[in-house]
Order: structure tokens, then sequence, then C-alpha cells
């Protein structure tokens, strides 16, 4: 009886990271993808077309990668552990249109990340990549909150964190009201431990982000507007009003005015609001009181 195609695709990763005597760090996430159907789905999520320009977070043994390669423009892969390298530069060797980049994504500058004379463009790249969980939110943050956003995210993550990105109310989060503020997410879906190389011992999904050309907020104000949601959900499954009163420093009776100004119940939790809600809030706590309804 012949093996399996995934038996075969396991030996094969397992004998390149043999060969260039690499061990896999768990300290790194290194949890490494080798099911062709699920790699497949990676480079689906993201319509990846002959014309688009990738970001790969981690490209690790270089299974996405050369996956992403085929089908985009070109890949800018960015791998911190320098063990990696021989193995990336070995098996992408006849794939041009990857450019290898040694670093560390989180200290990375996407604004001046330049790749054979291409530079990274708001809304005008995807990034693509089975994440280190370690850094999941950091990660997020930082392509959220880029000067040059990307237009299109999909990532492996830990099931869990895709379900706080996408929750509705009475689900919500500091980090589902941040994703939500910056674009539309979904769970594209689900991949068991065992399709990675070792397996992991969290369930993962694959989740896609739609980035907003423009999100509701910019600088400052957007600043402010997290200051908010941050103090609203600093009393975990508190009722608002006091949550916002610590995080704010504000009289009890002045959030309360606040929230009911802004149309919202004082004494609901953090995770009921909708990310509408979120925003009337900010907007009362700019604006001088109004003298009219007192
Ligand atoms: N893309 C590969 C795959 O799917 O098989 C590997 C994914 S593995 C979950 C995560 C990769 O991210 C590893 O190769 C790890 O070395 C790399 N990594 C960890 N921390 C990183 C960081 N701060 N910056 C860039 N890469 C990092």
């Amino acid at each position: 009886m012949s093996a399996q195609p995934s038996a075969i695709r396991i030996q094969a990763l397992r004998a390149a990271l043999r060969r260039f005597n690499v061990t896999p760090k768990k300290s790194l996430g290194q949890n490494f993808l080798f099911d062709a159907a699920i790699l497949d789905r990676i480079v689906a999520a993201g319509d990846v077309g002959e014309t688009d320009t990738v970001l790969e977070i981690g490209p690790g043994a270089g299974s996405l990668t050369r996956c992403l390669a085929q089908a985009a423009a070109r890949v800018i892969a960015v791998e911190l552990d320098d063990r990696l390298l021989p193995i990336l530069h070995h098996t992408l060797a006849d794939l041009p249109n990857v450019t290898l980049i040694h670093a560390d994504v989180l200290q990375l500058n996407l604004q001046s990340l330049v790749a054979n004379g291409y530079s990274l463009m708001a809304n005008r790249y995807k990034v693509i990549a089975n994440i280190p969980y370690y850094i999941t939110a950091p990660i997020i943050r930082r392509l959220l909150e880029s000067p040059v956003k990307p237009s299109l995210v999909v990532l492996t993550v830990q099931r869990e964190v895709a379900q706080r990105i996408c929750a509705a109310p009475p689900e919500m989060s500091v980090l589902g009201v941040s994703v939500q503020f910056y674009g539309s997410p979904r769970i594209v879906g689900h991949i068991p431990a065992g399709a990675f190389y070792p397996k992991p011992d969290v369930d993962s999904a694959i989740a896609r982000i739609d980035l907003f050309d423009q999100p509701p907020l910019a600088g400052a104000e957007a600043d402010k507007f997290f200051d908010v949601v941050k103090a609203g959900f600093s009393q975990k499954r508190k009722q608002i009003k006091n949550a916002l009163a610590s995080g704010l420093k504000l009289k009890a009776a002045e959030a309360e005015r606040l929230l009911s100004e802004a149309g919202i119940d004082p004494s609901r939790r953090a995770e009921t609001l909708t990310l509408d809600e979120w925003l009337s809030l900010h907007r009362r706590t700019t604006q001088p009181p109004n003298h009219l309804t007192t």
C-alpha cells in the first residue's frame, strides 16, 4: 500500500529540518504546516492573484511561502530564526519572486521596508501568514495601526483568538473592538492540530480581515477612542459606569451622565456594546457637557 500524500509531506519536512540541523523551537512558536490542502486554503482565503504583493510573517521552512509565490507577483517573507535561512534559501531557490528578510517583524518598520526595489504602499499589499501565536496581538496591532496598512490580512491564529476577533455583543473584547474598528473580520476555516509539525496544544483557525480604506477615526482622535474602550474594559464583567469612572478618573455621576447622553444604559457591561456605541461614547467624552439636558 502506498503512503498518504500528507504522510510523505511530513516526512519531507522532518527530513529537511534534520538535514539543516533544526529542531523546532516552542519559544518561537514554530509549528510548521505541511498539509497541502490547508496551505491551498490559506492562499485561497487571501484571493491571491498574479498582481499581488504578499508580506509573509515567519516563513519557517517555506511551505506556505512556496504556495504564495506560485500565485502572487512577489512575496516578502520576514523570518527571525537564522537557523531557518539556509532551508529557506534551499527550498525557495527556484522562486525569484521571493525576498527573504532576516528580522524580527515587531522591530521592522513597514513604512521603510524595501525589497528588490519595491516598497510597501498603503492598501496595496496583503499579509498572509501562519504566524507565531506568542505574538499574535502585537502583530495584529502593528499591521492595523501601520501608516502603510495592508488591504487584507489572512492569519492562522488560535481558534479562541479568531472567535474574539470576530465576536459580536455580548462577547466583545478590546481585541474585537480594535480589529472591527479597522476592518471587517471573519473566520474562513478551522485547522486541525494534526496539520502542523509539531502539533500545537491549541486549536487553530484561519481568520481574514478586510481592512477599511479609512477607519472611523484617525490620529489623536483614534488614540482617545481607544483610551475610552480600554477604560470601559478595565474592570472585567463589571457595570460599564464603574469601569469608565475608574479608567478615565471621572466621578461616578459624570461617567453615568456621559453614558446616558450616548444612549447607553450605565448598568450594562462593556462586552455588550457595539462599535457604534463605543464611537458615540467617545464623541460624548470629547464634547463639552450638554447643559441643556441637565
Ligand atoms: N510559515 C511556516 C509554516 O506555515 O510552516 C512557519 C510558521 S511558524 C507557526 C511561525 C514562524 O514565525 C517560525 O518560522 C518562527 O521562527 C517565526 N517567527 C517567530 N517569531 C518571529 C518574529 N518576531 N519575527 C519574524 N518571524 C518570527
